[in-house]
């Protein structure tokens, strides 16, 4: 197996080069040149098996470059030191409300306690071993910018793994007060977090600058530091993501919830579409999936797409209670579309058209074999807010914000089809990430209360376990101080990087 671009054949990689390389060089994504299909023996194979076996087998069917041990290497590493819940054995578990139509497949039990971890625990190791593998001797600097969840997520998993450094910018009073004390409080001998005078998008520009200012590049070069970048569309954080959808359905069958070879459908919280892609290799590989529910918050261009075939970012931007779906360019829609249409051409055609006007339209027949398995729905504020008050008063069960659109999706999917097949809400962050707007939802008054406060009181409400990596918060030291306006991002990466050696 090789991976090359979706668009355009120059290159030919192995898993531990596009993994390394993140992006092609035609500004494409990487794709596998096959999709295995392994049918059902496969998923009966995972009956009985820990996460981490599970994982090994997925993982040993796409990064076959690897050897059988460094697989299993990467994935303890990743899954099972002690940074997972202790109490979720499966690292990512299917629980079943009680009274509750759906299964719940939670992700958050990872240390930042946003599903973000169950790839960037193990992205960064399979970084590692590539290193080690192709003979690269360069340290490796991780750029990021973050919002918010991908640079905790990034900073922890990245923390101390040999050769790697890594840098995260944030905007400057621009992220939540959970989300700067995760990152403001992270250890490590290789990290730092940095906060920028600007917003999101100055860091985002910033942090492209520096990847394609090519005298800085080569500068770095000469000191034996390459750039790498560990954002969503890296085919190392896409993989991890297959494992714990024939992990889910592994669980359901032993937990008598449907029979082997039974049909489910996923319904995934979507932003970048990386977490429901991988659902669709799942699907492809032989996964009994009917449909995927892609739901959408307020910035609804992938609910528009799926329906229409037009995909237009050329719309209003909405904060929502939801941010980590605030997005307006799905990057890994892309191989969806090579996948579907095997065309790169067109592919390409179809990016050039969004990087030049905002937009393209695929063909009907493209549309029609993607709404074959895809569903879509989106989901406004206050509904969100609804559907947490009605799932906990029902169930007693607390949604986060962004598992809470997932549940409406279902909801709204069934009301249109009358499709009943058992279907699976993806959980993709614990409830303690977004306080203010779960309490609100379930009826307890959040005014006068710091975030803490917050906590206690949804614990109070809930019974709900506070995770330790939030609740250590309160108390934990602030290592990361730095502030640089936006234009010295360049400047802070060399500081750092001198403090490395
Ligand atoms: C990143 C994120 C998502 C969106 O996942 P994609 O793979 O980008 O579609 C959904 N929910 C939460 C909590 C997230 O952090």
């Amino acid at each position: 197996m090789y991976y090359s671009s979706t668009r355009g054949d120059a290159e030919k990689k192995t898993s531990a080069e596009a993994i390394l390389e993140g992006l092609a060089a035609d500004g494409g994504l990487f794709v596998p040149s096959e999709i295995p299909q392994l049918g059902l023996p496969f998923v009966e194979a995972m009956l009985g098996l820990s996460y981490e076996e599970r994982a090994e087998k997925v993982l040993s069917k796409f990064l076959t470059d690897y050897t059988e041990q460094e697989l299993k290497d990467c994935v303890n590493r990743a899954y099972n030191r002690g940074n997972f819940d202790a109490a979720a054995k499966k690292r990512a578990e299917v629980k079943l409300p009680e009274d509750a139509p759906f299964p719940v497949l939670e992700l958050w039990h990872g240390p930042t306690s946003a599903f973000k971890d169950m790839a960037l625990q193990l992205l960064p190791q399979l970084m590692s071993t590539a290193l080690r593998k192709n003979g690269v001797k360069d340290r490796v600097l991780i750029l990021v910018a973050t919002s918010g969840d991908t640079g905790k997520a990034a900073l922890e998993g990245f923390r101390d793994v040999p050769q790697i450094s890594i840098l995260v910018f944030y905007p400057e009073g621009g992220v939540s007060r959970i989300q700067y004390l995760q990152m403001a409080t992270q250890e490590g001998g290789n990290v730092n977090a940095t906060a920028i005078r600007g917003n999101f998008d100055d860091a985002q520009s910033g942090v492209k600058e520096i990847f394609s200012d090519k005298a800085f590049n080569e500068k770095l070069a000469a000191d034996g530091i390459r750039l790498s970048s560990a954002n969503s569309i890296n085919w190392g954080r896409l993989v991890p993501q297959i494992v714990y959808y024939f992990s889910a359905y592994a669980d359901l069958v032993e937990k008598g919830r449907i029979k082997m070879g039974d049909a489910v459908n996923f319904s995934v919280p979507t932003g970048n579409f990386g977490d429901i892609l991988a659902a669709y290799y799942a699907k492809c590989m032989g996964l009994p999936v009917h449909k995927l529910i892609c739901a959408s918050n307020a910035n609804n261009v992938l609910t528009e797409f799926l329906t229409t075939g037009t995909y237009d970012r050329n719309r209003p931007f909405y904060k929502t209670i939801t941010p980590s779906m605030d997005i307006l360019i799905s990057s890994n829609l892309e191989r969806l579309l090579y996948h579907m249409t095997g065309d790169k051409a067109r592919v390409k055609g179809w990016m050039d058209g969004l990087a030049r006007t905002g937009r393209y339209s695929v063909d009907p027949e493209t549309l029609a074999k993607i709404r074959d398995t895809f569903a879509a729905s989106w989901t406004g504020d206050d509904q969100t807010k609804a559907t947490i008050h009605d799932v906990f008063a029902r169930s007693h069960y607390v949604l986060d914000t962004h598992s809470a659109v997932a549940w409406h999706a279902v909801e709204a999917y069934r009301e249109e089809t009358g499709d009943e097949t058992m279907t699976v809400v993806v959980s993709t962050a614990s409830p303690y990430k977004f306080n203010a707007s779960v309490l609100e939802a379930v009826g307890a008054g959040t005014e006068g209360l710091d975030e803490f406060a917050m906590q206690d009181k949804l614990h109070e409400v809930s019974g709900l376990a506070i995770p330790r990596g939030l609740s250590s918060l309160r108390t934990k030291e602030i290592r990361q101080k730095d502030v640089v306006d936006s234009a010295e991002m360049r400047e802070a990466v060399t500081a750092f990087m001198k403090k490395q050696d």
